[in-house]
């Protein structure tokens, strides 16, 4: 099975590239030395540069201020923006695709000026005792009247130093649906504050604070879908953003064998370049080969999601889209890692791409379900619907 991409994305595709390769590359290092740390004047002189290429909130309805690109488009725009180190690429805004199942008042209230990038948001659902099993959280949100109050701790918030609201799971009734509901809360509430700033092993232009709320008061009109839907709406947000994780790999791996066969080719020892010896090639072949597996698999997974139609076909995609995610994180891992070992003592260093890629690409395989429950997906679908409801 082949792919080829219609020429609308393949203009899609380049007009993105040249985003990246013009505008973001070269911010890297700089970024990088300065530990992540973008200005916020930059950050909205970048926006405004890309604002008028119409990519940002793609997988949100131009009803809700997005730009409504199918899955396989996205894919494109993810896949380029991986390109980018430092998680520069996120300079694209990409609201989270669930948002589009917000009420009327909360798409005018949140929806679209988070589509428009006026507004910036954040998704809450980590605790320091919920990870994986998302579905038994401490934080709880307890109905008075026609408010709730909102009491917990969130942990590993990305992009909550620079949002300004949250959509927060919290544990509601257990016997209504399944037991969590999400709310929109503005994160100037009284009540909410940062407990910390974490360090983590990458330097990118978004942190990750662990949040604390105490008797945050949020009207009704905040819940976002019904009480008891939390969980399954959250499900629907994980599962968008793995197809896009996988998309964003294979960018990153692409950069990586760019990169790394540039310098073989150029870096001579023992008389000859590194790109004539077999162990270099050796890593090279097998991270080209790998490389085009997990576009494969991405773009299949991409293009399963668009054409879905029945339930099942939807459930379908749930397990591809974590073949995809599985494979694509794990593959970019091991590019980067090969990559390292072709620059040498330069790839040990934080201005060398390898580098950088090597300690972003981990989380890849942590965050949206580690690898380990991405395989539990796959193998539960597999008993539930068999090899070749899932591969054809
Ligand atoms: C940088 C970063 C950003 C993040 N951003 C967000 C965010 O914006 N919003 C948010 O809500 N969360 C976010 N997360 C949290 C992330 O989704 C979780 O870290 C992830 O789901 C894993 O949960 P955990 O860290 O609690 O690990 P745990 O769930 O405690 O897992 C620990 C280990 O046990 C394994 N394990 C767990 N259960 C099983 C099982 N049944 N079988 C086999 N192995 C198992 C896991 O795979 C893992 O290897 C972020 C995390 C990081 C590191």
């Amino acid at each position: 099975m082949e792919f080829t991409l219609s020429p609308e994305l393949k203009a899609l595709q380049q007009k993105v590239r040249k985003l990246v390769y013009e505008e973001l590359i070269p911010l890297e290092v700089e970024v990088e030395m300065a530990d992540g740390y973008l200005s916020p004047a930059q950050r909205a002189a970048l926006r405004e540069k890309i604002r008028p290429l119409g990519i940002h909130a793609s997988s949100l309805p131009q009803a809700a201020g997005g730009t409504a690109y199918s899955w396989e488009a996205q894919v494109v725009i993810n896949e380029e923006i991986g390109k980018a180190t430092n998680a520069l690429g996120w300079l694209v805004w990409a609201p989270a695709i669930v948002l589009k199942q917000a009420n009327a008042e909360q798409i005018e209230r949140y929806v679209r000026p988070a589509a428009n990038g006026e507004r910036d948001a954040c998704y809450a659902v980590t605790e320091p005792n919920a990870g994986s099993d998302a579905s038994v959280l401490s934080t709880t949100a307890v109905r008075d009247g026609n408010d709730w109050i909102i009491n917990g701790e969130k942990w590993h918030v990305t992009s909550g130093d620079v949002a300004d609201f949250v959509v927060i799971q919290c544990a509601t009734d257990p016997e209504i649906g399944d037991g969590n509901t999400l709310f929109f809360v503005d994160l100037d509430s009284p009540g909410v504050t940062v407990i910390e700033h974490p360090k983590y092993s990458h330097h990118i232009i978004d942190g990750h604070p662990k949040y604390a709320f105490k008797d945050v008061r949020v009207p009704d009109a905040n819940r976002f879908g019904e009480v008891g839907g939390g969980l399954a709406i959250s499900k629907e947000w994980f599962l968008h953003e793995r197809v896009m994780i996988a998309a964003r790999c294979c960018g990153a791996a692409y950069r990586l064998i760019e990169e790394a066969t540039a310098f073989a080719k150029a870096r001579v020892q023992f008389g000859s370049p590194i790109s004539e010896y077999q162990m270099t090639q050796q890593k090279l072949a097998d991270s080209l080969t790998e490389l085009w597996a997990a576009r494969l698999m991405t773009y299949a997974a991409a293009k399963a999601a668009d054409e879905a139609e029945t339930e099942e076909e939807r459930k379908r995609v749930h397990a591809k889209a974590s073949m995809a995610k599985l494979y694509a994180t794990e593959m970019a891992n091991r590019v980067a890692d090969h990559a390292v070992q072709i620059f040498g003592g330069r790839g040990y260093m934080r201005e060398n791409v390898a580098e950088r890629y090597f300690r972003e690409l981990r989380v890849e395989r942590i965050w949206e379900g580690t690898s380990e429950i991405q395989r539990i997906i796959i193998a539960y679908s597999l008993y539930k619907r068999g090899v070749e409801a899932l591969i054809g």
